[in-house]
């Protein structure tokens, strides 16, 4: 029930796209032990009558099958009881946890019976569950990246970001030691560490340059005390950064005293300033040209702009700008805050040999280097073996 709660929900039936899932919250007696009530009983018979034809999926706290030898009670008491109704009214997967270790799908009278392994304990595994129709399959991954290639998450907000959920520095650099990563960079919106939200969130910011250095003489800007703070941090395993875009006039939105000292500068493009507006697409490559030739080392969720403004992606572009990133000697950033990263622009940047990043883009701490799908993108481009040549090292 506390499980629930914790994501809004509640025990009972939910009807998701042709699927029934019944999710029940089991008494325990006081010695540990569970059993399915009279009701839960009911509530199987019922749902499956009222529900012919759809495909049912059941959820509990406890395993049902198989046993588990222990002398713990891990397995529902009435479990055998449990079963045949499941059987019975042609129930396609149940799906259990508290058994920490978890065990695989396995089949009883046609129901698929399977055990989620605890998120909570290294190496934090949970299991990716596929159903389509009757047919169940189940892949198991886990929160915890491979030693090798080392792994840095290069490009992670903190609580200075407007747009930041849940993220700070120091959940971030836990997590990150914890998923096995080999490294962390900070990467906060500049823009954001001059001026006010309403002038962040406008873009107001890139269109009068000037509101940067009047922050500064004003005693409004955060930027130095972001830097300090950040500062005291740094190790070999944390990096400092900025995510830097570009104003009106081609410059980074950053003033000239601010400039150095940084261990990564990743440039994006978030808004189009007037100059560039008009033609997305040539004002979107033209304003990226401008970030490169600043030497930003990373260019963060290329063509996630047009995602983000409900146009269609140029794929038309994924060559000319793998091209571009090549001349400036920049990284291609995969990023899939908000953003479905397509491999076919990586496949581009693997061919020009531009050096790709893995950024998490982390604005809430559950996002801190959560890297299965970037390294799926990385096979889907055919980096194939050579992980390690193909990712970008600061
Ligand atoms: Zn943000
Ligand atoms: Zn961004
Ligand atoms: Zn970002």
């Amino acid at each position: 029930e506390r499980l629930l709660r914790l994501f809004g929900d509640r025990p009972g039936l939910h009807e998701i796209k042709g699927y029934l899932l019944i999710t029940f919250a089991d008494r325990y007696a006081p010695d540990d032990r569970a059993a399915r009530s009279p009701e839960g009983l009911t509530l199987i018979r019922e749902a499956a009558s009222a529900h012919p034809d759809v495909p049912l999926l059941f959820f509990q706290h406890n395993p049902i099958y198989p046993p588990v030898d222990s002398s713990y009670p891990y397995n529902l008491t009435n479990a055998p009881e449990v079963m045949k109704s499941y059987a019975e009214h042609g129930v396609v997967l149940s799906v259990s946890g508290h058994l920490h270790g978890g065990s695989p799908l396995c089949f009883s009278d046609n129901v698929g019976y399977v055990t989620c392994p605890a998120l909570c304990e290294d190496p934090f595994r949970f299991l990716r569950v596929r159903v389509r129709g009757h047919e169940v399959t189940v892949r198991e991954e886990s929160l915890k990246m491979p030693k090798t290639p080392p792994l840095v998450d290069t490009h992670v907000h903190t609580e200075y970001a407007y747009c930041a959920s849940t993220v700070t520095a120091a959940g971030a650099i836990e997590r990150a030691e914890k998923f096995g990563l080999a490294g962390i960079t900070f990467t906060e919106h500049a823009g954001q560490l001059y001026v006010s939200s309403e002038d962040y969130w406008s873009g107001r910011f890139l269109n009068e340059p000037g509101l940067l250095r009047q922050a500064r003489t004003e005693g409004r800007d955060r930027m130095r005390a972001y830097r300090a703070e950040m500062q005291a941090l740094r190790s070999s395993f944390v990096r400092i950064g900025l995510e830097v875009e570009c104003d009106r006039n081609g410059e980074l939105s950053l003033l000239d005293e601010d400039r150095e000292g940084w261990d990564l500068l990743s440039g994006a493009v978030h808004f189009l300033p007037e100059p560039f507006e008009g033609d997305a697409e040539r004002g979107f490559m033209a304003l990226t040209e401008k970030l490169l030739q600043q030497k930003v080392a990373v260019l963060a969720h290329p063509f996630r702009f047009f995602r983000r403004n409900k146009m269609d992606i140029p794929r038309h572009l994924f060559r000319p700008m793998a091209h571009l990133l090549a001349k400036y000697g920049a990284a291609g950033e995969i990023n899939f805050h908000t953003n479905e990263p397509d491999p076919d622009f990586f496949r581009c940047c693997i061919e020009e040999g531009v050096p790709i990043a893995l950024g998490s883009d982390s604005h809430a701490l559950y996002e801190v280097g959560e890297f299965a799908p970037n390294l799926d993108v990385l096979r889907q481009a055919g980096a194939g073996e050579r992980l390690e040549e193909v990712l970008f090292s600061s």
